[in-house]
C-alpha cells in the first residue's frame, strides 16, 4: 500500500461521497494503491449511514472508524494514523476545501526528494476577515516566541508524510492534542507547498471563534511553561512596588508626622494584587488541570465499530 488517506469526519453526510469520487478521478492514472481511512467522529446525521454505503461498495479499499462520541478532530487524526497502512500518510479534510489533487503533488515530491519527510501545504490566499487574521497572526508570534517549537504560521493540517513521522506522532500519546505543534516537535524535514483552499463543498465549519481561541490557549499551554514563570514575574514586579511605595510612606511619616487616612490606596491595592493572585492561580490551575487529565490515563477515542476492507 503506497498512500492511506486519513479523513476526519463530523456531521460531513453530504461529502464523503463526493469526497471519494474527487480522490477516485484524482488518482485514476497515478499506478498506485491507495486507500481512505474515514473516522466517523461521531457524527449526528448520517455521515455513518454514508460510509458505510460507501465501504460496501469498496470503489477502492476503505476504511471506517467509527467513534461511540465527538471526540474531536485531533483525536481523528490519531486514529486514522493508528489505522493506516500506506507508506505514505496524507491528512486531508472531507469538506473538499482541500483538493485531492494536491496529495498527488505531495506525493511526488516525497518520491522525487528523498530528503523531505514531510510536505506541508499552507494557505497562501485567505478567505477570512482582517479580525481574525490578525488575531492568527498574534498567536503565531506569541507561540514561537514563548515555546521551543517553532510552527510555520497558516501551515494547516493538510499534510502528507512517511511512514516514519507517523510513528513519531504515534509515539506522543498525549490527551491534549494540538497536532502544528505535535508535528513541529517530531521534527523532521518538512517543505512547505502554497495552496487555496476551496469553499466547503456543503454543511458548515465546526470552528466557531470561542474553539478557536481554545485551540489557541491548548497550542500555548501544551507547548510552553512561560506562562507559568509570568506568575514570578509578577510577583518580583509588584514586590518591588511595594517596598518602593514602603519607603516613601516611612519618609512621608518621619517628614510630615501625618499619617493621612489612605482609604482609596488600600482599596485599589487590594483589588490589584488579589486580581495578580487570581490570575496566577488560574494559569497554574490550566496546567494542573492537564496533569489531572493525563495522570486519569483514558484513552484518546473509543472506536465503536471499526470496518476494514481486508475482512471482507
Ligand atoms: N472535524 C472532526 N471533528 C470535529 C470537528 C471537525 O472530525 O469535532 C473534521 C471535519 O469533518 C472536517 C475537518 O475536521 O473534515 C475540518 O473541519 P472544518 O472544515 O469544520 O474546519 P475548517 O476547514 O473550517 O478549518
Ligand atoms: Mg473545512
Amino acid at each position: 500500500m503506497k498512500l492511506s488517506l486519513v479523513v476526519p469526519c463530523y456531521n460531513e453526510a453530504e461529502n464523503v461521497a463526493a469526497f471519494q469520487e474527487a480522490v477516485i478521478s484524482a488518482f485514476s492514472d497515478c499506478g498506485y494503491d491507495y486507500e481512505i481511512v474515514f473516522v466517523n467522529d461521531g457524527s449526528r446525521d448520517a455521515t455513518l449511514h454514508n460510509l458505510k454505503k460507501i465501504h460496501a461498495a469498496q470503489k477502492c479499499p476503505v476504511q471506517v472508524i467509527s467513534f461511540s462520541r465527538n471526540f474531536g478532530k485531533e483525536a481523528g487524526l490519531y486514529a486514522g494514523l493508528e489505522h493506516a497502512r500506506g507508506e505514505y500518510i496524507s491528512l486531508i479534510d472531507a469538506d473538499l476545501q482541500q483538493r485531492p489533487e494536491i496529495v498527488r503533488d505531495m506525493v511526488r515530491i516525497l518520491d522525487e526528494e528523498p530528503e523531505v519527510d514531510v510536505v506541508a501545504a499552507y494557505q497562501d490566499r485567505r478567505g477570512e476577515g482582517k479580525v481574525l487574521s490578525f488575531f492568527k497572526k498574534s498567536f503565531y508570534t506569541l507561540i514561537n516566541k514563548l515555546s521551543r517549537v517553532s510552527l510555520q504560521p497558516d501551515a494547516s493540517d493538510f499534510r502528507t508524510f512517511r511512514r516514519s513521522v507517523r510513528d513519531s506522532l504515534l509515539e506522543l500519546s498525549e490527551y491534549h492534542r494540538f497536532s502544528k505543534g505535535l508535528f513541529a516537535w517530531v521534527g523532521y524535514e518538512t517543505k512547505f507547498i502554497p495552496y487555496t483552499a476551496c469553499e466547503r463543498a456543503s454543511g458548515t465549519t465546526k470552528w466557531s471563534f470561542w474553539k478557536l481561541v481554545e485551540y489557541a490557549i491548548e497550542g500555548i499551554i501544551g507547548f510552553s511553561t512561560a506562562p507559568l514563570r509570568l506568575a514570578t514575574v509578577l510577583g518580583s514586579v509588584s514586590g518591588i512596588i511595594a517596598i518602593l511605595y514602603l519607603i516613601w510612606v516611612i519618609i512621608e511619616k518621619l517628614v510630615w508626622g501625618i499619617a493621612v487616612p489612605g482609604y482609596a490606596t488600600i482599596i485599589v491595592l487590594i483589588l490589584l494584587f488579589s486580581s495578580v493572585q487570581l490570575f496566577c492561580i488560574g494559569i497554574i490551575g490550566e496546567y494542573v488541570g492537564r496533569i489531572f487529565e493525563q495522570s486519569k490515563d483514558r484513552p484518546i477515542y473509543i472506536a465503536k465499530e471499526v470496518l476494514d476492507y481486508t475482512e471482507q
